[in-house]
């Protein structure tokens, strides 16, 4: 289906707009095929509607189902960078991770198992959340294949609350239960674009204790973030594993409103470009958008970013081809 491209014929390819229109046909994401495993894929693109770990506004269950909507108006090249994934990678929409709604510590258990099967393919699992509270158990299944990671983390909040309400598990919560646990590598761990109001002055501590590099938004304000990255590769290197997690409260909410808890005074959405092609040379092994919430998104403008930052994921991804 769809193959179509006359650069490639061994891979799936998205949908043209001049074959179906693009307000027509199959809302996969970048219209390309169904699948419903992650059989011989490189790349596995998947949805995880689970909000139930917020602790603000909800909606993000809605994600996945608009990210997919907006995605269709993404083409199959970067100009930009002249990244070409659709002829690198063999890729599907693999659909959603039917996660209890009722129950957020089975649902966490349900993702690890997901991954775990996504992993056992050789695939990479993209995914698409869904509040943050999908990372952790992205990262466990991550971990045990892979060993300690390095982590990209783009956020308003650096999510390393010890307990949420009580709970050990909320989307406040995953790096502090990431990092015990031993899923990721610290010293090679960067956070980006954490401000904002905290509830004591030292909210970010923690993670600098743990070796964690922290650069607050005011730190990226009115400049580029590409020798920022250059930084970062040189700090990560070639070698360990990454994992890219992009919560797109990270980002102002004058270009992405819709989210659980927006914060002013964010991240552009071209410093969101510069920081993840800037992860190209990195050995990338998954990646995440989460915290989109399409009901308070009324022009569909969040979750059009949130397709185009993960079509920029894809490009990143090691092995993508360029011109
Ligand atoms: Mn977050
Ligand atoms: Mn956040």
């Amino acid at each position: 289906m769809n193959k179509q491209s006359p650069v490639s014929q061994d891979y799936n390819q998205p949908q043209s707009g001049n074959e179906m229109p693009r307000f027509g046909g199959h809302a996969t994401l970048f219209r390309l095929p169904i699948q419903d495993t992650a059989a011989d894929l490189d790349v596995a693109l998947l949805g995880i509607p689970l909000d139930g770990g917020t602790s603000n506004r909800s909606g993000a269950r809605f994600g996945p189902r608009q990210i997919r909507s907006e995605s269709v108006l993404v083409r199959p090249y970067s100009m930009a960078v002249g990244a070409a994934p659709f002829d690198s990678f063999q890729i599907a929409d693999i659909g959603d991770i039917a996660i209890n709604p009722y129950n957020l510590l089975k649902a966490v258990d349900e993702i690890e198992a997901f991954i775990d099967k996504v992993l056992a393919c050789g695939a990479k699992p993209v995914s698409m959340g869904g509040d943050h509270t999908v990372t952790l158990p992205i990262l466990r299944a991550v971990a045990k294949k892979y060993g300690p990671v390095a982590v990209v983390h783009i956020d308003a909040h650096s999510d390393i609350n010890d307990t949420q309400f009580g709970e050990k598990i909320a989307h406040g919560t995953v790096f502090r239960r990431a990092i015990e646990e031993g899923l990721i590598e610290a010293s090679k761990m960067v956070q980006i674009g954490l401000r904002a109001t905290g509830y004591t002055a030292d909210d970010f501590d923690w993670s600098r204790q743990q070796g964690v590099r922290v650069v607050t938004a005011e730190e990226c304000w009115y400049k580029s973030l590409t020798p920022l990255m250059a930084e970062v590769r040189e700090t990560i290197g070639t070698d360990i594993p990454v994992y890219l997690t992009f919560d797109i409260d990270g980002l102002d909410p004058s270009v992405a409103p819709g989210t659980g808890t927006p914060e002013p005074a964010g991240l552009s959405s071209s410093q969101a470009l510069e920081i993840i092609r800037g992860c190209f040379g990195l050995n990338l092994v998954g990646c995440d958008l989460v915290e989109v919430s399409p009901p308070y998104d009324p022009s569909g403008n969040t979750a059009l970013l949130a397709a185009n930052l993960i079509f920029e994921m894809l490009c990143s991804l090691p092995g993508c081809k360029r011109r």
